[in-house]
């Protein structure tokens, strides 16, 4: 016996079976995926009425970011890591993807030259009852009632804070983030309740046109980008926090939004990007259910990286973009691999 496969046979054998295998995974390629939501350019922070931590770059910064992917990575789309876990296929060294919760317009109008540019294809994560709606997401519309209504006004559930703590815009933003936080907890309906009267309430403090600062793309938008190379996956329909759901509502949220996706693209939809997307937003049950309405793969909105060769398909971890991060902070999250390799 040759001593390699004498060798072979004792490592194979001996309780370093567990820790080889191990240092073995680790020394697998791991497959970066990148969590954006707005690209667009900061607006001032007194003014502007919605949700600031939903912008992730400006496009200066998106443009480097991309560059420097394009420079050291090997972008993907998402739909090849689909047919990589589906068919086997094999997907190159250092593969990277990007992609975007929400589908603002933004990611048409700033993000979408840039990527073309550098030939780099996201995939949009689209909650359908928004596409088209002209209506603010319920997390945007917390933050401009926030940021319009008296100081004072709104109770914050589940305590006898009333909100917002102060006139300032700093205060205001804090009143707003409290809120949000609170409101995720609620189930979807009693959410949706609260903030419908609130919006009866405060109509006086409502102006309608500055919804435009917080649009989501429309159809036509969605179909064209489609046409252009842009993924779509699907948000759920209403952006619910899934694991606060009964089963035959996240059913619907599922499904129903996979097969409107399908139906105005012309194409299957196989992608799922959990709204909110911490642990506490995608049970077991969600998984469960995400895999029986015929999904292969839902992203989190949880910081790591995923190791090829043992994907968890339905728990994919997102390195979130965020627009105060330096730009060696970014270099720094996307070489993570290289310092555990
Ligand atoms: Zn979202």
């Amino acid at each position: 016996m040759g001593i390699r496969s004498r060798t072979v046979e004792v490592l194979s054998t001996s309780p370093l079976r567990a820790p080889l295998r191990w240092v073995h995974d680790r020394l697998r390629d791991p497959l970066l995926i990148l969590a954006y939501h707005r690209v667009m350019p900061i607006p001032d922070s007194d003014s502007y009425p919605f949700d600031l931590e939903l912008i992730s770059a400006s496009p200066e910064q998106f443009e480097v970011q991309m560059a420097y992917l394009r420079e050291h990575f090997n972008p993907i789309s998402l739909s090849e890591v689909v047919r990589h876990v589906v068919d086997g296929i094999t997907l190159p060294p250092r593969p990277v993807v990007v992609t975007f919760d929400d589908g603002y317009d933004d990611n048409l109008h700033f993000a979408g030259p840039i990527l073309k540019k550098q030939g780099i294809v996201p995939t949009i994560f689209l909650s359908t009852d928004y596409v088209g709606a002209n209506q603010p997401y319920w997390f945007e519309m917390v933050v401009y009632l926030m940021m319009r209504v008296p100081p004072q006004s709104i109770l914050l559930p589940g305590t006898q804070t009333l909100l917002p703590a102060g006139a300032s815009p700093a205060e205001r933003r804090a009143s707003a983030g409290a809120l949000q936080e609170a409101l995720k907890r609620l189930p979807q309906k009693a959410m949706m309740e609260l903030l419908s009267g609130w919006r009866e309430e405060f109509a006086a403090y409502i102006e309608p046109s500055e919804f435009r600062l917080s649009r989501v793309l429309d159809w036509d938008q969605v179909r064209a980008m489609d046409a252009d190379g842009f993924e779509f996956g699907s948000h759920s329909k209403s952006h619910a926090v899934l694991a606060n759901l009964d089963e035959a509502t996240l059913r619907e949220e599922l499904h129903d939004s996979r097969m409107c996706l399908e139906k105005e693209l012309g194409h299957p939809v196989k992608t799922l990007a959990y709204p909110v997307g911490k642990s506490f937003a995608f049970s077991d049950t969600v998984q469960r259910v995400a895999r029986d309405c015929g999904y292969v793969i839902g992203t989190a909105y949880i910081s790591g990286v995923n190791w090829l060769g043992q994907l968890r398909t339905f728990d994919m971890r997102r390195h979130n973009v965020e627009r105060y991060h330096p730009t060696r902070r970014f270099y720094a999250m996307t070489a993570v691999p290289n310092w555990v390799l």
